[in-house]
């Protein structure tokens, strides 16, 4: 087991103290190691994308399929080109509008991007983070950083540096501390390379932010959260199971009086069978489920933003809690209602029962 050094970033990204940090995570980057770091969508699991070795040592470091490939960070705009080939208007629209930002637009990529990095494709996904200190961390590192979320294959992404201790203490050089993720959900994928863009994975950035932006966009099927029968998702990563608690997740859909009839018969027999059940819920309904033990508030319907922020770190709490059977209400809210509800899906293994 390797030693994992844990760096805090304290205020202002330039200071000495800080700026130091940055060198040493420089160093092991370009050392081939890696360093997990902050951005505002959730953290990476960064190594250098133009080393081979290091994108391998990713995909051991996870656990993850290296058919899956990563995405590659960058800095400023004029290294797009670098990595990426045939970048037309439209995609510098969309740069203009939402870089740095949670978006990640997939190109053709150039042979200076390794094989191991792209997971044997001939395409390379591109995102500029909107996070000060990933933006200083991979200028310091020589400004291509691959990199997938920071999480074992199949958890919950990580939103705070203490989960991805969890899951990667002992298996990586080192991780910068920024605090939480701003948004906690990963960046909206967007296929450039075909006549209309396409959303390979749902986010932040919606559907509709882009098809006015650009006047239209398709989806690939597996963003509805629907099983594919088959069919090859585009982005390799929305074929496996991901996001998952360690216990069995179940979504309740329909009418609010019903969804709450059906999880309290739900909480009552698996009491009965001696399992420890929890509940993920809505700020509106959390007094709806008295008697219950673990009801876990994932924030207003009001506000979809917080829902989003909370989704991940309230699945690890359900781990932490170790709770054998979960409910979860439906939170198909406006507009980032489709991205959370496509990782609760994915979480869920697709056990969504409507009532
Ligand atoms: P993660 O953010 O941990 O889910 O990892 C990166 C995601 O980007 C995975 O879901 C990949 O499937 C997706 N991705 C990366 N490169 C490509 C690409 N060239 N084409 C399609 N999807 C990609
Ligand atoms: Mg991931």
């Amino acid at each position: 087991m390797m030693k994992t050094i844990i760096s805090v970033i304290d205020g202002d990204v330039n200071t000495n103290y800080n700026r130091e940090i940055f060198e040493k995570a420089g160093e092991v980057i370009r050392g081939g190691g890696l360093v997990a770091f902050p951005t505002e969508t959730v953290y990476g699991l960064g190594g250098d994308a133009l080393n081979p070795t290091a994108s391998q040592k990713i995909y051991t470091a996870k656990g993850r399929p290296c058919d899956n490939p990563l995405i590659v960070h960058i800095y400023r705009m004029e290294d797009l080109n670098r990595v990426a080939e045939g970048v037309g208007r439209e995609a510098l629209k969309l740069a203009e509008m939402y870089w740095p930002g949670p978006l990640t637009m997939i190109f053709k990529k150039r042979s200076i991007v390794p094989d191991e990095t792209t997971g044997g494709l001939d395409t390379v996904a591109v995102r500029m983070p909107d996070n000060p200190i990933a933006l200083r961390f991979i200028e310091a590192s020589g400004g291509f950083i691959a990199a997938p979320s920071a999480n074992l294959s199949g958890r919950p992404s990580p939103t705070k540096a203490v989960h991805v201790a969890e899951d990667m203490n002992g298996r990586i050089d080192m991780i910068i501390d920024g605090g939480s993720s701003v948004i906690g959900l990963e960046s909206t994928i967007v296929d450039m390379t075909g006549k209309t863009p396409m959303i390979l994975r749902p986010g932040y950035i919606s559907g509709e932010m882009i098809r006015e932006a650009l006047g239209s966009v398709d989806y690939d099927p597996a963003v509805f959260g629907e099983e594919t029968g088959g069919i090859r998702p585009k982005a390799p990563g929305m074929k496996y199971r991901h996001y998952a608690p360690k216990g069995e997740l179940i979504i309740v859909k329909g009418e609010q009086s019903r969804v709450i009839g059906h999880i309290r018969e739900g909480i009552a027999a698996a009491e009965a069978s001696g399992k420890r059940v929890g509940v993920i819920v809505a700020s509106e309904s959390e007094n709806c489920y008295d008697g219950a033990p673990h009801i876990i508030n994932i924030g207003s319907r009001e506000d979809e933003e917080t829902i989003a922020r909370h989704l991940y770190s309230v699945l690890r709490e359900c781990d932490d809690k170790d709770i054998d059977i979960i409910y979860s209400e439906d939170f198909s809210t406006p507009r980032i209602g489709q991205a959370i509800m496509n990782r609760l899906i994915k979480a869920a293994g697709h056990r969504v029962v409507e009532v």
